[in-house]
């Protein structure tokens, strides 16, 4: 089947979000120095400037942010700031792409390095999906709803939204699953295989009715018989952060702190979730932990910079610690660091733009649908 919505090559790509690094004069810098520097900035961009911090952003950073939060609360805060003309995006590319789509026509979206990408994301790519798609018509599968997790390229968001799909957060996956459900018989998600297994699980959905597409394979590695007894088709993909969270470690952990709470992200895998005592949306951590009766004790599966900074907050009423003793880090959110959000503000007081991240208008309209089909959806 051909292309609806026109993909583009790696030269386009580089071409519509050209990647400027950070100049020589930004290193070495002291820690005290790029604070003042920072806020100096920011207080003249007041106004005019408003940055987001996704949770698993570094401290030093997400100490600036006008609002922190998930990738749906963050996508959320877009609205309500439409006189701001910069964007900043403390957090992953594809975060920054769908910023872009939900912004006004006069804000531009900037990622301090655009070289934060998600390992989660890039396992999906558009042309995998488009013959994934061609090949569940030629196995003659019928009534297949695709639904993109949030952590995906725009142009997958694109493609699902045009054949009638939605995007998903963790925090209203199982909402999606359902309005998906009441528009087909089985959902295609992608590209998270745990989030979409855990989801459909906990709805009621059993493992026996869930196959995993394989984009490296063909067909997916399945024939056609299997896809038709399912009722979830799961993406080969995952998050190589929470992919580290393991059984043995819950059982260790229970083990040195008897009466310990163990919550952890829908991002990891099925048998962790079992083991584990609670599971949800950094959001959903969030609130659980802060809500626990003083003395409790928690063991936490997400990013670190998270946990981290729960446990600080939470000290000594409630002890949190990482369920990974050496911690989870989200590398790529990583890469955006003080000095790169220092250059990037000190270069739009003087009305210079880095590192801007646009999506091309071919894939916004679609983009956009999914997205708000998301958003509409909770
Ligand atoms: S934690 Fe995992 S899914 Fe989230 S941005 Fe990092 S690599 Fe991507």
């Amino acid at each position: 089947m051909a292309s609806i919505i026109p993909l583009l090559t790696e030269f386009e790509k580089g071409h519509i979000s050209e990647r400027q690094p950070l100049p020589e004069r930004y290193l070495g810098l002291s820690d005290a120095e790029m604070d003042a520097r920072i806020a100096a900035a920011r207080a003249q961009l007041a106004g005019r400037l408003v940055i987001l911090g996704h949770h698993y952003q570094r401290d030093e950073v997400i100490k600036f942010a006008d609002y922190t939060g998930d990738s749906f609360r963050l996508a959320r805060q877009i609205a309500t700031r439409p006189e701001a003309d910069y964007i900043v995006f403390c957090g992953v590319h594809f975060m920054a792409e769908s910023a872009d789509v939900l912004a006004a026509p006069h804000q531009q979206v900037i990622l301090p390095d655009l070289t934060a990408g998600c390992s989660m994301s890039d396992m999906a790519a558009p042309d995998q999906l488009e013959s994934c798609w061609e090949e569940l018509t030629q196995m003659g599968i019928p009534g297949v709803v695709p639904v993109t997790y949030i952590n995906s390229a725009a142009s997958i968001k694109a493609f699902v939204g045009e054949r009638g799909g939605s995007v998903c957060t963790s925090s209203n996956a199982a909402a999606t699953f359902r309005w998906a459900f009441a528009r087909g018989e089985r959902v295609l998600f992608l590209p998270d295989q745990h989030l979409g297994r855990n989801t459909a699980y906990t709805m009621g959905i059993p493992l026996a009715d869930m196959v995993v597409w394989d984009p490296d394979e063909i067909f997916g590695g399945l024939d056609p018989d299997q896809v038709l007894r399912a009722r979830m088709i799961l993406w080969k993909g995952l998050c190589s952060v929470h992919e580290r969270f393991t059984v043995p470690q819950i059982d260790a952990v229970r083990r040195q702190h008897p009466g310990i709470r163990v919550i952890v992200h829908p991002e990891v895998a099925w048998d962790v979730v079992q083991a584990a005592d609670a599971s949800g949306s950094t959001e959903y951590i969030l609130k659980t932990v802060r809500n626990s009766p003083p003395g409790s004790v928690w063991a936490v599966g997400t990013e670190v910079h998270l946990v981290n900074r729960l446990a600080n907050e939470l000290a000594p009423e409630r002890t949190v610690m990482s369920l990974d003793r050496f911690g989870c880090l989200c590398s790529t959110m990583f890469r955006i660091s003080p000095n790169h959000l220092l250059w990037i503000l000190e270069e739009l007081v003087d009305g210079r733009v880095h590192n801007r991240v646009r999506v091309p208008d071919a894939q916004k309209h679609w983009t956009r649908v999914a997205l708000d089909r998301m958003l509409s959806t909770s």
